[in-house]
């Protein structure tokens, strides 16, 4: 890192001591802006990276509710608006009791760089609550958006601030979310939020679409390199929920096998390729855990989760996609997936590798898929989602997807571009971060100081 990068991340790590996630994710975007930031002395004058680095705005608010025993209560909520450079703030909202400050910046952060990326006026938030969705009714569930949704509503519509769904915030959640922000402003504003059912706004391919575009990706990355396809490979993939479903369904599609995924208590294995039908049902219809496929498919194996390192890491596999959550592929972990043979990583879930994990992996010819660039049709979709919304017209399956498969073929070509550009090779992490940043950093520069 030059002096002015180095001079940035020591601030930055200053003034946010307590945030380890979004120092993370600083320090993974500022270490590979080097030969970027190099050709731009002006950069320093006019506090460019502080001004990248610092939040527009941070909410934090109380989220009262009354769950079914009639006990109050009282969560906390967050939304994160980092930037508004390029569009509306956009990003989605994360309901799980590990949802602390640090993590809403981390995400809205990355969120910034994913949106530019997909070249679609969007700028980038986050938001959340630490509440827990899990074990809960339907009616705590409702009760608990209205309340939160009682305070968020006036910092957000459709030009100013648009959510949409993330770890425990699906169709139900959004729909809940969607009806309180209709009622308390009496009129359909059918923009400011995505991810809605389709009854009532919401787009056609929109729930697959994390899961699709990252293997569009995936599969021109593989393209690229050695011209590798999925057929005939295997797939591991963390997590159970939206991205991983989708993913998985697409991966079967290109004549790959998914042998194994997870949940945040342990993962399932099985060697005739994961029956989707059944996990979806589990965890959509159901919401159970991932061991009860066993009673289904008692041919499959059954891993707990006992410390740090999830066990799906240590299944041999040609090809591994974490599509949980943020570091779930320790720097063990990954170890783990070269010595068995691993080719590539695809990252559905945000920032899901250690930073040592994604260095071992680059210096041992893994390819790697950056969630930045690979998980970013999900919000892709999600700005097709407003456009429709404002046009009150609605596309077709096939029409929305093709714009989403040719969304993340640009991406990838602009990452690969970029590597290239600034001698990276095939690194796309760096790849990724150099595109979107030269991006922002010229909107930053024709804004003026704002
Ligand atoms: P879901 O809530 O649908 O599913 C999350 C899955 O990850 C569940 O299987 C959950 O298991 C597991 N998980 C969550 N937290 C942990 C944890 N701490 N340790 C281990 N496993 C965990 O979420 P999504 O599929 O929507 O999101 C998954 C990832 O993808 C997140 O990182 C999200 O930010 C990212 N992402 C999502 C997008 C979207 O469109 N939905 C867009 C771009 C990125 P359990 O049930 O046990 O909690």
């Amino acid at each position: 890192m030059n002096e002015y990068l180095s001079k940035v991340l020591e601030e930055v790590k200053e003034k946010n001591p307590h945030e380890p996630e979004f120092l993370q994710a600083v320090d993974e975007v500022l270490s590979t802006l080097e030969p970027v930031v190099n050709a731009h002395d002006e950069y320093e004058n006019i506090a460019l990276l502080e001004r990248m680095t610092e939040p527009e705005r941070i909410i934090t608010f109380r989220v009262p509710w009354v769950n079914d025993a009639g006990k109050t209560i009282v969560n906390r909520g967050y939304r994160i608006q980092f930037s508004a450079l390029i569009g509306p703030y956009k990003g989605g909202l994360r309901f799980h009791p590990s949802v602390n400050q640090s993590i809403m910046k981390f995400l809205a952060f990355e969120q910034i760089f994913k949106n530019a990326l997909t070249g679609l006026p969007i700028g980038g938030a986050k938001g959340g609550s630490d509440f827990d969705p899990k074990g809960k009714s339907d009616n705590e569930i409702m009760r608990f958006c209205q309340s939160f949704m009682t305070e968020l509503y006036r910092h957000i519509g459709p030009d100013v601030d648009v959510p949409a769904g993330d770890i425990g915030v699906g169709a139900r959640e959004i729909g809940y979310l969607f009806g309180q922000y209709r009622r308390i402003k009496n009129g359909y504003e059918g923009g400011v939020l995505t991810g809605k059912g389709l009854e009532y706004g919401g787009s056609l391919v929109r729930t697959e679409a994390t899961g699709y575009g990252l293997i569009y990706y995936v599969r021109e990355m593989l393209k690229a390199n050695g011209n590798q396809s999925f057929a005939g490979k295997t797939v591991t993939i963390s997590g159970s929920g939206n991205v991983a479903i989708y993913a998985g369904q697409k991966v079967r599609e290109y004549g790959a096998k998914v042998v194994a995924m997870s949940d945040s208590n342990g993962c399932i294995y099985d060697k005739n390729g994961i029956n989707l039908d059944t996990v979806k049902r589990i965890k959509e219809v159901e919401r159970g855990r991932i061991r009860e496929y066993l009673k289904t498919h008692p041919e499959a194996k059954y891993y707990e989760r006992t410390g740090a390192d999830s066990p799906i890491w240590e299944i041999k596999t040609d090809i591994a996609l974490p599509c949980a959550t943020q570091n779930e592929v320790t720097l063990n972990s990954a170890k783990k997936l070269v010595e068995n043979g691993c080719i590539a990583v695809g990252e559905g879930a945000n920032m899901p590798c250690e930073k040592s994990a994604t260095a071992y992996f680059l210096a041992n010819n893994v390819l790697v898929a950056p969630a930045k660039a690979a998980n970013a049709g999900g919000v892709a979709t999600s700005a097709i989602e407003m456009s429709q919304n404002s046009m009150r017209y609605y596309l077709s399956f096939e029409e929305v997807d093709k714009m989403l498969e040719n969304i993340m073929i640009n991406i990838f070509k602009s990452c690969e571009a970029s590597a290239q550009k600034y001698g990276y090779g095939n690194n796309y992490v760096a790849g990724a971060n150099i595109a979107a940043f030269s991006k922002l950093a010229k909107a930053m520069k024709a804004q003026g100081i704002v």
